[in-house]
Order: C-alpha cells, then sequence, then structure tokens
C-alpha cells in the first residue's frame, strides 16, 4: 500500500515507537501518580519526561502547564470551553477545521460571539482582516497553523503581534504544524497550544494536549480521581492535575515520546525538507495534468504537505475509490471535516481528493502516485 493520507494520522509510525508502545505494557503497566512503587514511580517519570521533551519542542518554560488529552480535538475543547464566557467575542478564520468551528458554534448559543475571517481562495488570510475583525469584548483569536485541506502555512506570529497588545488570547490548532514547522510559543506569541501526538509527531493515536500559557484560568473539562489531595471533594488547582482528571494514556505517551525521540534523531527540518520535496515533485507532476486542478497556494509557494485537488467533472469518492482498488494507493476525498474551507476554495459541493506525505513516503511512490492519476484520467476518458 502506498500511504498518502499522513494529514489523518502518520503511518506508518517509526518502528521505535511501535516498541515502545510494546514494552510499555509491562515497563509501564502501572497506574500512575497513584502508587508509591518502583513501577508506578518509573511511569509517573515516563510521563514527566514527555511533557518535559514537548516543552523543548515548543519552548515552553513550564512542562506542567502541557496537559495530555485524547487528541487535538479534546484539547481545542478544553481550551474554548475552559476559556470563553457568555459576553466573550472570538475571532477564527474561514480555513478552521470542524474542531474549532464546531465547538464555536455550540458556545455561541451560550451567548459567546463569533466573528469569521474570509480567507483569499488560495487559503491567504489578510493579517489585517484579523485587525479589522477586533472589539472591545474580543478575547480570543483562534486560528489553525496550517489548514488541513490545502496545506497553507498561516502566519500567525504576525496575528498574535497584532492581538495580544488589546490582550486578545491567542489558541493555535497545530494539527497539521507540529512536528512539521518550528513552534516556539514565546516568539510566536502562542497562549494556547493545542497539538496531536499521532499526526507529526509520530505517536500512536489517541493521544494529543494543550499548553496552557501562564496567567490563563481554564475550567475543567472534567472532574475526578487525579492521586493528588485525594481527601479534598475539591478538583486540584495544579497543573496538570487540574485537567488530567482519570487514568492517563500511558501507552500512548510511551509511544509520543519516542515519537518525539524519532523526530529528533532525524531532524525536525531534515524530515520538512523531504516532505517539502516530495510535495513540489506531485504538484509539478500535477501541473501537468490539464484535467487536473489543485487547490490552495500557488504551486512553488511553501506548503506543509497536504494537497488538496479534483479531476474535472469527477466525484472525489470516485477517484479516491479507484485509486485505491486499482493502484491501492490510500487517500481521502470529500470534506475533511472542513466546510468553511470548501466555501473558500469553491468545493463546497464537491470536496476535494487529499494527498498527503510523511516521512516515510519517497519520491518514488509520488511518480507511482502520479501515474496513477493520469491512468484513471485515461481510463475515464476525461
Ligand atoms: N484540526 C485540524 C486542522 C486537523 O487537521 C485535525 C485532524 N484532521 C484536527 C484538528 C483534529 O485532530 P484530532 O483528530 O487529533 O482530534
Amino acid at each position: 500500500m502506498i500511504y498518502f493520507d499522513n494529514a489523518a494520522t502518520t503511518w506508518p509510525k517509526p518502528i521505535e515507537v511501535k516498541k515502545a508502545i510494546a514494552s510499555a505494557l509491562d515497563e509501564y503497566g502501572a497506574n500512575p501518580g497513584r502508587g508509591s512503587y518502583d513501577m508506578a514511580l518509573k511511569t509517573s517519570r515516563l510521563i514527566f519526561e514527555t511533557r518535559v521533551e514537548l516543552a523543548a519542542l515548543f519552548n515552553i518554560k513550564k512542562p506542567e502547564r502541557i496537559i495530555f488529552t485524547a487528541n487535538d480535538t479534546e484539547a481545542i475543547n478544553l481550551a474554548l470551553k475552559g476559556f470563553l464566557n457568555p459576553g466573550d467575542h472570538v475571532i477564527f478564520t474561514s480555513l478552521e477545521h470542524n474542531a474549532i468551528y464546531r465547538p464555536l458554534k455550540a458556545l455561541e448559543k451560550q451567548g459567546v460571539s463569533l466573528t469569521m475571517v474570509q480567507a483569499e481562495p488560495d487559503g491567504t488570510v489578510f493579517p489585517e482582516m484579523i485587525a479589522r475583525a477586533m472589539r472591545n469584548e474580543t478575547t480570543l483569536l483562534a486560528v489553525s497553523h496550517v489548514s488541513n485541506v490545502t496545506g497553507t502555512i498561516l502566519p500567525i506570529e504576525n496575528f498574535a503581534q497584532i492581538v495580544r497588545p488589546k490582550n486578545i488570547k491567542v489558541l493555535v490548532d497545530a494539527a497539521q504544524s507540529a512536528g512539521f514547522l518550528d513552534i516556539d510559543v514565546e516568539k510566536q506569541g502562542i497562549d494556547l497550544l493545542a497539538f496531536p501526538g499521532h499526526k507529526g509527531l509520530y505517536g500512536p493515536t489517541g493521544i494529543g494536549g494543550l499548553y496552557i500559557g501562564e496567567g490563563i484560568n481554564l475550567r475543567p473539562l472534567k472532574e475526578g480521581g487525579t492521586g493528588s489531595k485525594s481527601n479534598s471533594w475539591e478538583q486540584p488547582d495544579t497543573l496538570p492535575d487540574r485537567f488530567e482528571s482519570g487514568t492517563i494514556n500511558t501507552l500512548g505517551i510511551a509511544g509520543l515520546r519516542a515519537g518525539i525521540e524519532f523526530l529528533k534523531n532525524k531532524g525536525i527540518k531534515k524530515i520538512r525538507e523531504h516532505e517539502w520535496n516530495l510535495t513540489k515533485k506531485f504538484l509539478q507532476g500535477l501541473a501537468e495534468v490539464e484535467q487536473v486542478v489543485v487547490y490552495g497556494p500557488k504551486a512553488d509557494a511553501f506548503r506543509a504537505p497536504v494537497v488538496s485537488c479534483n479531476i474535472r467533472n469527477c466525484d472525489p469518492g470516485e477517484i479516491s475509490f479507484m485509486l485505491d482498488k486499482m493502484f491501492s494507493i490510500a487517500t481521502r476525498s470529500g470534506f475533511h471535516c472542513a466546510p468553511l474551507t470548501h466555501r473558500t476554495i469553491g468545493t463546497k459541493d464537491s470536496g476535494t481528493i487529499r494527498f498527503s506525505f510523511g516521512a516515510f513516503n519517497t519520491e518514488k511512490e509520488i511518480d507511482v502516485g502520479l501515474d496513477a492519476v493520469k491512468e484513471i484520467i485515461n481510463k475515464l476518458e476525461i
């Protein structure tokens, strides 16, 4: 199989990650933060060390301000529902994934007001548009770092420079950027950073996290046992316990730590260059096929390794099905959980076929992918 669905979750996982998860069952089998015997302490240490690794990766000063969640969506829900109050105003863009849009729409019913900044058809969002959307009641800018449909990279640092002086906090959804782009919460002015562990950080599914900036107090999404202050009926106010009730995903964290190790050993820059080269090659190949429409930034503009396209007059679902059945190429078709983006790029009724590349894809696979697209076009006589 050729796997071109890395924007959904990366596959395969590095061998180190597979081994780490398998051995975690034995090595870190205890419930962390509960017992004081050897294996429980060792398991707690694994979790602490993984927080430290993540903190180093994103230049976070206090590792305890990173909360483990089940995925990026849960992290975003914690940020939005924990932070926003009736009367607050939020700015977001028309590139947002439903992970941001749906919780915002739910919060709107509770008195939070919303302004959507319209992106250009190629995914560009002009910082001036963010500036124009600001109001006295604005408390949050919620924005994706990278569009999961077009691969467009948003200038989050510029956005932060505009809104933060007005005491507007910045929530960044790093679903498609963590592990691909350099992220520095201090330099880029990020107050809340939501990230999945299972995409560019190469951990398994079921793990993600939220960084909560200094001075931000969130309401927890859930209360319960934390292994700390157990005699009190109040949820502890110390971090990370305040937000991590219930038994934590130790296997996921063991895999995530190995994923970060893999990134460090290979080098994020090297992986980024590799994925960008594959993306460029693919875009150049598609540009030669007149029946293909590619969405997003111009072909030579730097973007994340996500390419959305359509074949003229064809249903993307049918093409994705043919790629799978005839060539064993895994792609994703449809709306990619981002209906606003499809309204932006002009594919609101059809969606797109999405090819997304990862560290393990090769140039050879790109060639096979391009040939497959051409063969399908021939077969369908388009
Ligand atoms: N935001 C964006 C931009 C995404 O691409 C995704 C994953 N498709 C998510 C949020 C949700 O991530 P998760 O599946 O880890 O909740």
